[in-house]
């Protein structure tokens, strides 16, 4: 029977959740979901000076926007001292682990001396098999009995076989420090292990961990799970993502008039790939998301094509998600007559929620002014003329498809083309030059509200 696969998402709350961050547990998510295995969500939050209740909120709130659910309830590494203390006990009694006494000075004088021999600098294994009176004033750190020669390998299920050499990577490493609090590397394993976490996906900042927490796993006597670690995500000049690139927390996105389909379908294909197909929803990656197919290089973050799923999502998801979105960002369609027309008729063009609110605002208030640029060069003596008759014309309401048969007999009887009415009309209607298909608006707004805005511009301008 196959292994129940358990995975988790292991962030330390020291900021706002960056894209990278949420790209990780998006994986761990998917792999879970579509094994019918477990997801867990684990809070590292040991340090506790540089961790934050916010930071943490910051992530909760993340995980919520993308609807990112997890299995049981948030663990807390804060939560758990009694449990760690417990195993660094345990690997003392068994003498897996030992005190060391060195105090800060002669690790010092020890790092000069290798640093002047070219070596790298390492714990010299002092304290190993001591068996003296420990020196008095010192309160001891913990250190395992790591391997002193051969190598550590391990199958990663991104990179293939990894080989680090024990004299190139390891030392007997701190596994608690002098005040008794745990280090990362200990705690992260007695974590995955008591909680069966199976695989772990994770950056592939952490690789040269991995060695470390294999020594930790067999100390303790647990299983090792399996690794993959993904490749950063870089930007399109090939450096780590930062912010020169772009936004890096996502909660930045949401405020942007991103969608978290959008966002989550561009995080995916940062490093995983399913034939040449790009549009993935979360449900669909549920069924078919396999971390052995994630590449060996991640590609690169390029704001333009979340930008262009971005509007694949605007243009194709129901008004009811779409609205609860806008609602999210302090705008609600549903509270507007005809919202879900106006809807249709602006979504076609966005490339974020913004630029819909913008837009639907501009169409459902009445302008207050009028865009410069716009004004200068479209409304004029000729142009306020046409539109004094247009709105004298203007005389029953009618679907957009009638107004634009309307409008057609209208030109002619005038002589003019459409592109001498459109714009003013725009103008009068918006306040800008730029908005959907005019018959469209002239729809939505009616003919007694087109009339009125008409007859403002013709007195403010005329
Ligand atoms: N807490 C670690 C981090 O935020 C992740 C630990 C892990 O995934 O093993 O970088």
């Amino acid at each position: 029977m196959q292994k129940k696969i358990i995975t988790r998402f292991a962030p330390s709350p020291t900021g706002y959740l960056h894209i990278g961050g949420l790209r990780t547990a998006l994986y761990n998510y998917l792999y879970a979901r579509k094994n019918g295995g477990q997801f867990l969500l684990r809070i590292e939050d040991t340090d506790l000076k540089r961790n934050s209740e916010e930071a943490t909120q910051a992530i909760l709130q993340a995980f919520k926007w993308c609807d990112l659910d997890y299995d049981g309830s948030v663990e807390y590494q804060s939560r758990r001292f009694e449990i760690y203390k417990k195993y660094i006990q345990k690997l003392l009694d068994e003498g897996k682990a030992y005190y060391c006494y060195m105090s800060k000075d002669e690790l010092d004088a020890l790092r000069s001396e290798q640093e002047a021999r070219k070596q790298r600098p390492k714990y010299d294994g002092r304290y190993r098999d001591f068996k003296g009176t420990p020196p008095a004033g010192i309160e001891p750190v913990v250190r395992i009995k790591a391997p002193q020669n051969g190598e550590i390998t391990f199958q990663d299920g991104v990179k293939g076989e990894v080989k680090f050499k024990v004299e190139d990577i390891l030392d007997d490493f701190i596994i608690a420090r002098s005040d008794g609090s745990p280090t990362y590397n200990f705690t992260v394993v007695v974590d995955d292990a008591l909680m069966g976490v199976s695989d772990v996906i994770r950056g592939d900042d952490h690789l040269s961990n991995t060695p470390k927490q294999i020594v930790l796993y067999e100390a303790l006597g647990f299983e090792v799970p399996k690794f993959f670690h993904l490749a950063m995500i870089h930007g399109e000049d090939g450096k780590k993502l930062s912010k020169r690139h772009g936004a890096t927390d996502v909660m930045e996105y949401k405020a942007m008039g991103i969608l978290p389909e959008a966002l989550l379908n561009f995080l995916v294909r940062l490093g995983w790939s399913h034939g040449d197909d790009e549009i993935f929803s979360l449900e669909e990656l549920k069924k078919i998301f396999d971390p052995h197919h994630i590449s060996k290089s991640a590609s690169a973050y390029s704001f333009k094509k979340l930008e262009w799923l971005n509007a694949h999502y605007i243009k194709t998801l129901a008004f009811e998600r779409l609205n609860l979105e806008l609602k999210g960002l302090g705008f609600d369609l549903s509270a507007v007559s005809r919202g879900e027309f106006l809807l249709d008729l602006l979504r076609e063009r966005a490339k974020n929620l913004l630029e819909i609110i913008a837009s639907a605002k501009s169409i459902i208030n009445e302008p207050n002014s009028y865009d410069e640029n716009a004004v200068q060069k479209f409304i004029n003596e000729k142009s306020l003329k046409l539109l004094a008759f247009f709105e004298t014309e203007l005389n029953q309401q009618r679907k957009a498809k009638e107004f634009e048969d309307f409008t057609n007999e209208f030109l002619q009887k005038h002589e003019v083309k459409l592109k001498d009415l459109a714009q003013p009309l725009r103008i009068a209607l918006t306040g800008s030059a730029v908005s959907p298909s005019i018959f469209e608006v002239l729809e939505f707004l009616g003919v007694g509200e087109c009339k009125k805005r008409i007859q403002k511009i013709l007195k403010i301008k005329g």
